[in-house]
């Protein structure tokens, strides 16, 4: 067997050379001997006119090369049918084949001989006649088939400048071929031109092969080189436009490349080398832990192996800026000193004396202990009480930096943890980035609305809190773009929080809750004096004694223009206020006596109330009562209204109601059926009517069991015809046996009543510690009256007939 030595055979084409080897005889053959020795080929098809060297490797071939070699060198070469077979016998070849002549011999050290040998003519064999010690065979020569007609012509032309569109796309065809190409004329050896150099299969070869007809021969190539043009010309597009798509980083990469190459011939300094070099200045003086160095110094080799070209240069160096810029030993200096702390709350706030006094304490023990291990504060309260405000008089009083974070609304781990840097867009989480800001390791930071953090499945931001809050954790707090941990344990943590209810159980465990109550409008008075009205005014750029704002003015602004439990909307009315004031001096060219705001005049700068403080309707139709509710953001007034239409003795309950309201409101309904007759209702056809109760302002859920008073007296109400007052409010659980229950919230619903100008209360007798609680002022100006059963709720709540 003989197969060429690479797997691809080499395309040459054209006259051998005259090199080393064996001779090359002196004249070539015109004629053919009668019988040839035949050579089976594995892998290749050798065509007339085509030069390619052979690898022979079985002793049959070898003796049969060297026959050839020693007499007149021609010989048959036949592709067979199966190229795995080694000593193929007659049945295993091909009939035609290709007489050719060996050109040269080489024998290698392992026995193999390399031959180069060259084509002649198409042959047929017609008989073999022997077999051993290899085949001879009988042949005859296959003339080419041509007559000179102008179709041949043209189909050879045609032929040829397909040719040449292939060899402009191949640029892996030799030289050779292409001057070949050029100068062959014959149409006959221009189909095995190409076909020797066309990329084929060893099938479609042979069939050429076997053809003499140039004419068809040049037919069956059409369509092979036809196809071979479109594989090409889609390849070569393809390349084409993955170049151009990276021709443009490429070449930045290389200008950039070139930038630096010519700053150094002209011996500037590389400015990432001069980069590099201050930051290892800046690492070296940033007084970083030794971890974090370590870590610092390894970024930093490698981000001078990097191109600044290449987007992770600029990461790399973002990284190094935090690690850099972080406080990692800065801090500020303690004033622990309790007089002057005492001073700085007193100043800054009104009132709260009890926070105040817990807050000191907790100073006290940072005193004596020196660390803060220890519960984390947690002020709680509706908005606006002051919640924030205290949290930045105790960095005042510690002389401390503060900084306050919003967790509302937080879904997000990572905002608290960061993201890691392999993200896009990575940065420290909320916590790293806020001590980067205040500089200074030891601040006071307020997390704001901890009862709002949600969770989902970007992570548990909780638990992250919770790393982030616990003493025993948070000295080494890890974030996780940083990588390296940061000691929080000198962070003052205090956070805040509109109810308690909605924070991780987890969480809450940790927390010493220090409650904030509503204020009372007398309250609201002198701090609005004391200290809203003077910020203000400072803040508009006016002096105190150009605006004067008397206590009138200031109460109808919290009676007329204001609904809340603590001072937010106060505050910007009085800001609001403030800025006409402003405007009103500037363009006044009388005397400069002080703007004097008067109640009246309330309605020029603000334009009209927006509460009327006689809130509480008159109540003038049956099945209506007030009740008193408790929400996270203050007391608030509430009506409830129930009514009766012809039906089939169902209750309906509507307005986003809780399944404890509904409770609530099946056992007032048990309750009154059951004591219908003392009660003296009117339960006549019970069967043939539906009662139906609404709690409106139905967007916002209600739930809790507090409303059970209300709700039985607004159906007593309706089940006895008679009016339920309009000037007082009732709260309580109520139970199937007809008591009176405790329920929580007493300041805040109490206060919620004196806000809406009630005269009367009406609480469970179970809640009159709770009414201790509530400010001296309020309980001067409401009625209260503790009931123990419904029935004297009844009596209490009832208008007489
Ligand atoms: P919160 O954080 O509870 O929502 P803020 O701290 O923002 O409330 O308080 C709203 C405004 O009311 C702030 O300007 C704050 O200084 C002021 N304020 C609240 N309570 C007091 C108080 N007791 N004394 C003085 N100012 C107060």
């Amino acid at each position: 067997m003989m197969t060429s030595p690479d797997t691809e055979f080499i395309r040459i084409l054209g006259a051998a050379t005259n090199d080393t080897g064996a001779p090359l005889p002196k004249a070539p053959a015109k004629t053919l001997p009668e019988v040839l020795p035949i050579l089976g080929l594995s892998d290749i098809v050798i065509f007339p006119g085509m030069v390619a060297p052979l690898l022979v490797d079985t002793p049959q071939s070898i003796r049969l090369i060297d026959d050839v070699v020693e007499g007149d060198r021609l010989l048959g070469l036949v592709l067979q049918r199966r190229p795995e077979v080694e000593n193929p016998q007659a049945e295993d070849l091909w009939e035609n084949g290709c007489a050719a002549r060996v050109l040269k011999m080489l024998k290698f050290p392992d026995g193999t001989v390399r031959v180069l040998v060259e084509g002649l003519w198409r042959i047929r064999i017609k008989e073999y006649e022997t077999q051993t010690p290899y085949l001879r065979a009988k042949i005859e020569v296959l003339k080419d088939i041509a007559n000179d007609s102008v179709e041949l012509t043209a189909l050879a032309r045609n032929a040829h400048r397909q040719f040449q569109e292939i060899i402009k796309l191949t640029p892996a065809l030799s030289d050779q071929v292409k001057i070949a190409a050029l100068n062959t004329e014959v149409p006959g050896n221009l189909t095995d031109l190409i076909a020797a150099n066309l990329n084929l299969n060893l099938d479609e070869r042979q069939n050429l092969l076997a053809i003499n007809d140039v004419k068809e021969r040049l037919l069956r190539l059409r369509p092979l080189m036809d196809r071979e043009l479109e594989v090409l010309t889609l390849s070569s597009k393809i390349q084409n436009d993955v170049t151009s798509s990276m021709a443009k980083s490429q070449r930045d990469f290389f200008l950039r490349e070139q930038i630096r190459a010519i700053q150094r011939e002209l011996g500037e300094t590389d400015p990432t080398v001069i980069e590099a070099n201050n930051l290892r200045e800046q690492i070296d003086q940033a007084q970083l832990p030794e971890e974090v160095k370590r870590v610092a110094f390894k970024e930093l080799e490698r981000l001078q192996q990097m191109s600044p070209a290449v987007a992770e240069y600029a990461l790399t160096r973002n990284y190094l800026d935090w690690l850099i810029n972080l406080p990692w030993h800065k801090a500020t200096e303690d004033t622990l000193d309790l007089a002057t702390a005492t001073r700085v709350l007193d100043e800054q706030h009104f009132g709260l004396e009890k926070v105040k006094e817990r807050l000191l304490e907790f100073i006290a023990v940072i005193k004596l202990k020196k660390n803060l291990k220890g519960p984390i504060l947690c002020l709680v309260g509706p908005p606006g009480v002051g919640k924030t405000s205290l949290g930045k008089s105790v960095a005042d009083a510690l002389g401390r930096k503060f900084a306050r974070i919003s967790l509302g609304g937080l879904r997000d781990e990572a905002e608290i943890r960061g993201h890691r840097r392999t993200y896009v867009g990575a940065l420290p989480g909320r916590i790293i980035q806020t001590l980067r800001r205040v500089e200074s390791r030891n601040p006071v930071i307020l997390l704001d609305e901890i009862d709002k953090v949600g969770s989902d499945f970007r992570g548990d931001p909780a638990a992250a809190l919770l790393e982030v809050l616990d003493p025993h954790q948070n000295s080494a707090f890890t974030d996780h773009y940083l990588d390296v941990p940061f000691d929080l344990s000198q962070v003052l943590f205090i956070t805040t929080a509109n109810w308690l209810d909605p924070i991780h159980p987890a969480l809450r465990d940790r927390l010493e809750v220090l409650s904030l109550p509503s204020y009372t409008a007398s309250e609201k008075l002198q701090i609005a004096r004391r200290h809203l009205v003077p910020r203000q005014l400072q803040e508009h750029g006016l002096l105190r004694n150009q605006v004067k704002l008397p206590d009138a003015t200031l109460r109808r602004l919290i009676l007329d223009y204001t609904h809340e439990a603590g001072l937010r909307q106060l505050e910007r009315e009085i800001a609001s206020l403030a800025r006409k004031a402003a405007r009103k001096i500037i363009s006044r060219n009388g005397p400069n006596g002080p703007l004097v705001i008067t109640d009246k005049s309330l309605v020029d700068y603000l334009g009209q109330p927006r509460f009327i403080s006689e809130t509480a309707e008159k109540i003038t139709e049956f099945g209506i009562a007030m009740g008193l509710a408790w929400t996270p953001v203050g007391g608030e007034i509430l009506f409830i209204e129930a009514t009766r239409m012809p039906g089939t003795g169902k209750l309906m309950l509507t307005g986003s109601l809780g399944d404890v309201m509904k409770e609530s409101a099946q056992t007032a309904l048990s309750y009154l059926r059951s004591q219908a007759k003392l009660l003296k209702l009117d339960l006549t056809d019970f069967d043939k009517h539906d009662l139906h109760v609404h709690v409106p302002a139905g967007a916002t859920p209600k739930d809790g069991p507090s409303a059970g008073a209300t709700i039985v007296v607004a159906l007593a109400s309706l089940l006895t015809k008679r009016l339920v007052r309009s000037d007082v409010a009732m709260t309580g659980e109520i139970s199937l046996r007809g008591r009176m229950l405790r329920v929580g919230g007493i300041k805040e619903k109490v206060l919620a009543a004196a806000r809406s100008g009630l005269r009367e209360v009406i609480l469970p007798e179970q809640n009159r510690n709770d009414w201790l609680e509530v400010p001296t002022e309020v309980r001067h100006k409401l009625k209260v009256r503790f009931v123990r059963t419904i029935s004297d709720l009844i009596q209490a709540a009832l208008r007489p007939k």
